[in-house]
């Protein structure tokens, strides 16, 4: 097995591809009879050792699809292993869809809400902000359900859980009646957004914007609903798509990893082709991009109000160590939750992620961004690469005993706790 980075590469003793819950449960019990322990894997595109395990992995790449849908509340419930590509669909035939999504959409669902994938947007939460009840199997090989409703501590546990509290069978998602989005990709400069990105905020629904590292420039990607005709998909977007902007970039990567004196060169040149680029589709069609070159990624959350001082400290480390980096610096904004292993439990927070191709090393860039993060009470991406210990993320994370304590409950066996696991949340 590896992740999709390829960063981690291991060998479970048993890989389970089971087709119902009943077959969930029965792997389960074994498992406990048994002593073994198991993970689960969604898509693998975490980049952590999240998934690792030389034990039992379980995928629900069988268990996908639609259980009902609610028309009257706009409420979806999908099985654990549906992937969001899938799930867009199935939504969109019943006339609903996600409030908001990622920039891919080839997670789980399961996946997606166990690490607090998001999006952005200053209005919404992370996706598990979009769960209203989840149904998973319990370390004892039990079917437990909780919800906004029922069992609401255990809910708060449950939508961010790290694959730790049991195995995700079902999600209920609130939808929205299906909408389309209007995003303009626009150049702009960084200068201009810190200044600028409350007011932009107020007036986005979507906002987020990708900064070239070396210079002031800035990609924005800013979507809001739109009642005009979605773009008809023809070969020139599929051109612009995966040729352009997935090969191209795949050549200057290339050409800044056997030269790494580049990078800067790459970074400025990259900025002057940045163009104004207009899409129209229904949502599931728009929030997701193609991302074919494979890349290492460090994200952090941190306090809204530290955006601006943290991108000038990230422009200052750029100019002070010169860093062999050329990947566009990603910033995202989104709302505060009350989940206990969020991110943004109890702020509303801007999110920025680095990104170093696949075939170089991150560890010292890595390193440096990190310690801006750290300076300003940031919290790292669960699925994301990061150094924090477990000491460390206790004072980050106040209501950590809180899962700990409902994860002690639901799996007393400690079957889904992996070494990673272990000193991740300093499980002993
Ligand atoms: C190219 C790329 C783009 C990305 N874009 C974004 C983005 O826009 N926003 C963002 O926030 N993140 C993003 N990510 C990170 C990604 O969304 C998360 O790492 C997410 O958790 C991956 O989902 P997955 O299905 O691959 O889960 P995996 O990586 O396979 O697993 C993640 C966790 O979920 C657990 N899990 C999986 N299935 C279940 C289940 N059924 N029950 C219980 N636990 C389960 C696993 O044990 C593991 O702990 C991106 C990653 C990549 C590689």
């Amino acid at each position: 097995m590896k992740n999709w980075s390829g960063l981690e590469k291991w060998n479970p003793s048993e890989i389970l591809f089971p087709e119902s819950e009943e077959a969930i449960q029965k792997i389960v019990k074994s498992a406990v009879d048994k002593k073994q322990k198991i993970r689960i894997i969604g898509s693998g595109h975490s980049f952590t050792k999240l998934c690792v395990t030389n034990d039992i992995l379980i995928s629900l790449d069988k268990y996908q699809g639609l259980v009902q849908v609610d028309k009257l509340t706009n409420q979806a419930t999908v099985k654990g292993g549906t992937k969001l590509k899938k799930l867009g669909e199935i939504l969109h035939a019943e006339g609903l869809a996600m409030e908001n999504l990622g920039d891919i959409d080839a997670q789980s669902i399961a996946g997606t809400i166990s690490t607090g994938t998001h999006g952005t947007g200053a209005d919404f939460g992370t996706i598990s902000t979009q769960v209203r009840a989840i149904r998973f199997v319990n370390g004892l090989g039990e079917i437990v359900e909780c919800s906004t409703e029922n069992n609401v501590e255990l809910f708060k546990a449950a939508q961010v859980s790290l694959g730790g509290l049991g195995i995700i069978t079902q999600v209920t998602l609130q939808c929205l009646p299906s909408y389309k989005l209007k995003m303009v990709y626009k150049k702009s400069s960084l200068t201009e957004v810190l200044k600028n990105y409350k007011s932009i905020n107020q007036a986005t629904r979507n906002f987020e914007l990708y900064w070239m590292p070396y210079t002031d420039a800035v990609l924005t990607k800013k979507a809001n609903v739109t009642n005009e005709e979605v773009d008809k998909i023809g070969i020139g977007s599929f051109f612009q798509e995966y040729i352009l902007e997935n090969l191209g970039f795949k050549i200057f990567c290339e050409l800044a990893h056997y030269f790494p004196s580049k990078n800067r060169w790459v970074s400025e040149v990259s900025a002057k082709t940045l163009s104004t680029v207009v899409k129209r589709a229904y949502s599931h069609n728009i929030y997701a991009t193609v991302r074919a070159v494979r890349f290492n990624e460090m994200e952090y959350n941190i306090p809204v109000e530290a955006y601006e001082e943290v991108m000038k400290e990230i422009q200052s480390s750029f100019e002070e160590n010169e860093f062999k980096v050329h990947f566009p610096i990603e910033n995202r904004f989104v709302k505060g939750d009350d989940i206990y292993l969020s991110p943004a439990f109890g702020r509303d927070s801007a999110y920025i992620a680095c990104h170093v191709y696949s075939k170089k090393k991150h560890e010292a860039y890595f390193q440096k961004m990190e310690d801006i993060f750290k300076a300003h009470e940031g919290r790292p991406h669960w699925g994301k690469l990061h150094t924090r210990n477990a000491n460390e993320l206790l004072e980050l994370y106040p209501k950590m005993p809180y899962f700990l304590k409902h994860r002690d409950e639901q799996d007393p066996n400690q079957i889904f706790i992996s070494p990673y696991l272990k000193s991740l949340l300093g499980i002993l």
